[in-house]
């Protein structure tokens, strides 16, 4: 088996393109008059609960949120981060560093390293197989920032994903195997479970005969705090398919991976 193998997918310019509809459909969102004047994180969590969907921190809740509510999120984020330091005893009025912290922060989890939970999964235009291509793919390293769900600390580092396309799969651009990591991570997570979240959801899109993910990272809740350990890496891989059963295909594409 020939294996095509691609570093550093480099990410393209976003397509103004319409977006699928979202897989959880909200059939009815209604500005009820109970509604009125609850905290906006209120208002969409009503929404959530009534159409019985999960929103834990590694979850896209993009469906419940209207346009233009995401800056209003900011805005309640941000009053409620002020409090946070205010009770961290932060003369924030004084101290010219950290008179505009509360907003910054806000902006940065919702706009930035948590912005995975509020958009839309992006387009993943697929080109049908027409070389009928059937050999191993590997994408990486493509860069990961995430953070840990448990202390909101930073997780940084790298993903290889390993494909074996069908004849009749269909094929995703390069570009995209990028922008689906970076939707995902960016979220609260846990490892273990953002590399299964991938895993699915690459199945689901390219139905492949085999699809692998290995995902390295430095876990900033070990080395800023905790055991304070500075060289600790977590390694976890997802093998599906043709990457569980045939374990050629699996030490090649692990061979081919250079985790240096
Ligand atoms: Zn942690």
């Amino acid at each position: 088996m020939t294996a095509k193998k691609i570093f550093n997918a480099a990410p393209t310019k976003t397509t103004t393109k319409k977006s699928l509809p979202p897989k959880v459909s909200v059939k009815k969102v209604i500005n009820k008059k109970e509604d009125a004047g609850l905290p906006l994180s209120v208002v969409i969590r009503r929404r959530i609960e009534a159409q019985k969907a999960r929103f834990h921190a590694n979850d896209n809740i993009a469906a419940f949120i209207k346009p233009g509510e995401l800056d209003a999120l900011v805005d309640e984020v941000s009053e409620k981060m002020q409090a946070v330091l205010e009770s961290l005893v932060i003369d924030t009025r004084n101290d010219h560093n950290t008179r505009n912290t509360s907003r910054r922060v806000a902006k940065m989890y919702v706009q930035e390293v948590f912005n995975g939970r509020y958009v839309d999964q992006p387009t993943l235009t697929k080109f049908p197989n027409v070389s009928r291509l059937n050999e191993l793919m590997i994408i990486g390293p493509i860069t990961v920032r995430s953070a840990c769900s448990h202390h909101l600390c930073p997780i940084m580092g790298r993903i290889w994903i390993g494909v074996l396309p069908s004849k009749e799969s269909a094929l995703i651009g390069l570009s995209k195997y990028s922008r689906l990591t970076e939707w995902v991570m960016c979220r609260p997570q846990i490892q273990e479970e953002a590399v299964v979240e991938l895993a699915d959801i690459l199945e689901r899109k390219i139905k492949p005969i085999g699809v692998a993910v290995v995902m390295e990272a430095d876990h900033f809740c070990m080395q800023w705090r905790g055991v304070k350990d500075r060289d600790s890496k977590m390694i976890n891989s997802v093998m599906r398919g043709s990457f569980l059963k045939d374990s050629n295909l699996r030490r090649e594409f692990l061979a081919l991976i250079d985790r240096k």
